[in-house]
Order: structure tokens, then sequence, then C-alpha cells
């Protein structure tokens, strides 16, 4: 999300420096990895898929950039995998889904019975579900190290400075602006740098660097430790699958799984990678499958559970049931987890906002934070939105104005307001 809103500005002329406190190779963070699933499918007015389709602009905006500066080097699909999305959902969410196809215009095939799982998607769907897919060009998966690694090319390309290695310590405001303390992670060297303008997007660390200025953030912003798991087919299943079968298997991701009925149940899964034979390295991870954070820093370095791989195994193949799938728990094998983080506010909605600062709006703070499970396919659009506050600019456009809104500042208020009135209410 820094990076994004460093990009904007930096596009847009000004003179920007991005403090990174991580290398230029980035290990850890809520953005890691190479896969997270970019989707447009919603009804009239969504902010999701505003933030998606605003981002595959931009992101074109971006490559166009650095193809004026690299001739030929750069293309969308280095960022974008277009797959079809499948949406498999339980029944009771078909009338709402059924509604929001009416109201959108992106191209989707529906079965909501067995005989049109068969003839649609060749899928054994149980009597409880249905599935959706969603095929539109740039819908499937945005890889994140590809759109920062492009983003700080571009950054750098304008004039703006990286400065990598560089930890903020301490972020404090006076009336004379902001001082900001760092320390260089290899030489142990401290430097401030007094500036009247930020923008904090420090994804779990949010809370932690925002504790001397504006501390309310601590409090709503949650984080919580998430897992990943992958698996790949055993090569000598994989190289004897017909090829039809291939197809099969990778366009059935990414996919969006909630026919469990339950919130634990829930997962989303994708093709992360592929090998030289094209084997795919399938994803899977859940929502709402969350545990609490002892150490932030080592979390990435986490192993997973017995019970979380077990759990991840059965999400797989339970789909592959769905869409006829014949291949057993035997072909598939578990080669590897990570832990990651998710940064929550209590609605589970990111803030893109200028902080409240001494009663007021203050437009010379703004955070993006609590990005959850939602941060990716938007990224270009979040950051767009954080450079315009910055800069006071002020956009038309009704979905840009609801998603500002459901995103900004007022809300922001509210939140404030109903942590005062639960604080005092515990200390009553
Ligand atoms: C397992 C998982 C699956 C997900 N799946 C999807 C998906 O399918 N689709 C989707 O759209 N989104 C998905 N997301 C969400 C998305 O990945 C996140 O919302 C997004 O990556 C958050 O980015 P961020 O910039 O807020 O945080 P981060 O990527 O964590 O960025 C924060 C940056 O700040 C730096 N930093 C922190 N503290 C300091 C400091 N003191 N000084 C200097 N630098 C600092 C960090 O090094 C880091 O580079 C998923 C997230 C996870 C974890």
């Amino acid at each position: 999300m820094g990076s994004s809103a460093a990009w904007q500005l930096a596009d847009e002329g000004l003179k920007v420096t991005l403090l990174e406190k991580q290398s230029n190779i980035y290990t850890s963070g809520s953005s890691l990895g190479e896969a997270r699933i970019a989707r447009s499918f919603g009804g009239k007015n969504d902010k999701w898929s505003y933030l998606h389709n605003r981002t595959v602009d931009l992101a074109k905006n971006l490559i166009a950039y650095l193809n004026t500066t690299e001739p030929d080097s750069h293309s969308m699909t280095d960022i974008y995998n277009t797959s079809p999305v499948t949406y498999i959902r339980n029944k009771s969410r078909l009338e709402s889904v059924q509604n929001q196809i009416s109201e959108q215009t992106d191209s989707v095939l529906i079965a909501t019975n067995m005989e049109e799982g068969l003839e649609l998607f060749d899928a054994n769907l149980p009597d409880s579900v249905f599935l959706l897919r969603e095929y539109k060009e740039f819908s499937g998966t945005i890889n994140p190290s590809k759109i920062i690694q492009k983003m700080h090319l571009a950054i750098q390309h304008k004039g703006s400075t990286i400065s990598y290695n560089t930890k903020v310590t301490k972020l404090v405001k006076d009336k004379s602006g902001f001082k900001i303390e760092m320390i260089d992670t290899y030489s142990n060297e401290k430097k401030i740098i007094l500036t009247d303008k930020v923008i904090v997007a420090a994804g779990p660390y949010n809370g932690e660097l925002l504790l001397n200025t504006v501390p309310y953030f601590d409090k709503l912003i949650d984080i919580k430790r998430v897992f990943v798991s992958f698996f790949r087919l055993k090569a000598d299943t994989w190289n004897t699958l017909e090829d039809s079968i291939k197809e099969k298997l990778v366009d059935a991701y990414p996919c969006i799984n909630s026919t469990s009925g339950t919130r634990e149940g829930a997962n989303f899964s994708m093709v992360e990678s592929r090998d030289d034979t094209g084997n795919p390295l399938i994803k899977i991870g859940g929502h709402f499958q969350r545990s609490e954070i002892h150490e932030l820093d080592s979390t990435w370095k986490q192993k997973l559970s017995e019970e979380e791989i077990e759990w991840s195994r059965k999400h797989i193949l339970r789909y592959w049931k769905f869409i006829d799938l014949d291949i057993d728990n035997d072909d598939l094998k578990y080669e590897s987890g990570y832990s990651c983080v998710y940064s929550l506010s209590k609605n589970e909605v990111p803030y893109i906002t200028p902080a409240k600062f001494d009663g007021k709006m203050d437009p010379s703070l703004i955070v993006l934070g609590a990005l959850s499970g939602v941060g990716a396919k938007g990224c270009l659009a979040y950051g767009e939105l954080a450079a315009n506050y910055i800069q006071d600019k002020k956009i038309a456009g009704e979905l840009y104005q609801i998603t500002k809104e459901a995103l900004g500042y007022d809300r922001l208020v509210n939140d404030i307001l109903a942590l005062s009135e639960t604080e005092e209410t515990k200390s009553h």
C-alpha cells in the first residue's frame, strides 16, 4: 500500500521518500507471496469491484510508463494471470448472488443444480451448493511481489527515493510538522527526517508505529496470524493425467469456497506458480483460520501445525470432489506452508483516511491500514485514494465517493467514538 501511494504521488510529479525496513527483497509482510485472488464480481455500487477494476486501469498506466523507460520490457501479464474465478457457495446465498448477477455486467456462468453443474463445468455439485465462474480479462490472480518490484522501479525512474533497510522507530508531530526517527538496520545508524506530510502504510505494524501520534489506531486495528499451505500433485500422477484433466484442474483456480456452512471452513485457493512440466503449486488458506500472535516479527517463520496442514488437504480434496476431479489423497503432496498476518478493523473494511489529530481531521497524516484479506486486488486504487487525500485532490464519480466514504474519515470518527464508549463501559 505504501509503495502504491508513493508511486501515484511520484507519477504526479511529487518528490517522495519511501521508507522500507526490509531490503529490496521482501521476506515478511502481509504482501508476501506470488499470488492473490483478483476478482471483479459484485452487485451495483460494489466497492470491492470498483477497487479491483480501478487497480487494473492504474496497472495499465504503470506498465505503459515503464515501457517508455524500458521499451517492450513490461506487460500486464507480468502482474496478472487471467483465469476464471470460481465462487462455490452454500445455496442459502443463491438469491443474493442472483440479484448481484442482474446488477452487473461482468461475464459469469452459474450452475445451481447437478445438471447445470455437469453441463457447464463438468462438475458433480451436491444439492446444497451452487457454483459461479467469473470470466474477465485480468480477473484471476495478481502477483504482489511483481507489482511491488515494478512500482519501486517506476518510483525510482521518476526521481523519487526508496530507502531500504530503514526502520522507522518513532513518528511524532508538533506545530512545526512531523519528526520521523529511523534506524539503518545494517549499520544501526540513526537518522531523523522532518517533513510536513506523511502517509503511514506499515501493514501489521501500523498500530505500533502510530502510538506516539494517533494511539487509537493500535486499538482499532487488530492483528491475527493466518496460514497458507502449498500442495502439488506427485509428478507421476501429474504426468499421467490427460491434457483435458490438467486443463480442468488449472481452470478450477482461483476458488473462493464457502460451502462448508461455517466461517472456519471457508477457504480460498489458487495456483501460486507452475513448474517446468506445468504442474501447479496450489495454495490454500482460510480467512477465518486465525490465531493469536505472540511475537509479530517472528510470525512469518512460525511452522504450521499438523491440524492446519490436514485442514488444508481436506479442503483441497473436498473441492475436487465437487468438480469431479478423480484425484486421491495419495496423489497430493504437501510442499510447504508459512504463517502470515492479517490486519483487521472491526468490520474488516480497510482504513484509507486522514487521521484524527488534536480533535480534528489532519490532512497531513494519511493512514492506509487494516487491509485484511482484500488489499491485493485493490492495491493501486487504495494508493490512489491516499495520494488524493494528501494532495487534497477532489475526484468526481459515484463509485469513487462510495468507496472513499466506506474507508474514510467519518467512519474513522465513529469507530473512535465507539472505542471510547466501550472503554467507558469497561471502566464502570
Ligand atoms: C494469507 C493471505 C492471503 C490473502 N489473500 C488475498 C487475496 O486473495 N486477495 C486480496 O486482494 N488480498 C489478499 N490478501 C490481503 C493482502 O495481501 C493484504 O491486504 C496486503 O498485502 C496488505 O498490504 P500492506 O501494504 O497493508 O501491508 P504489508 O505488505 O505488510 O506492507 C507493510 C510494509 O511496511 C513495512 N514496515 C512495517 N513497519 C515498518 C517500519 N517501522 N519502518 C519501515 N517500514 C516498515 C513492511 O516491511 C512492509 O513492507 C491476503 C493476505 C494474506 C496474509
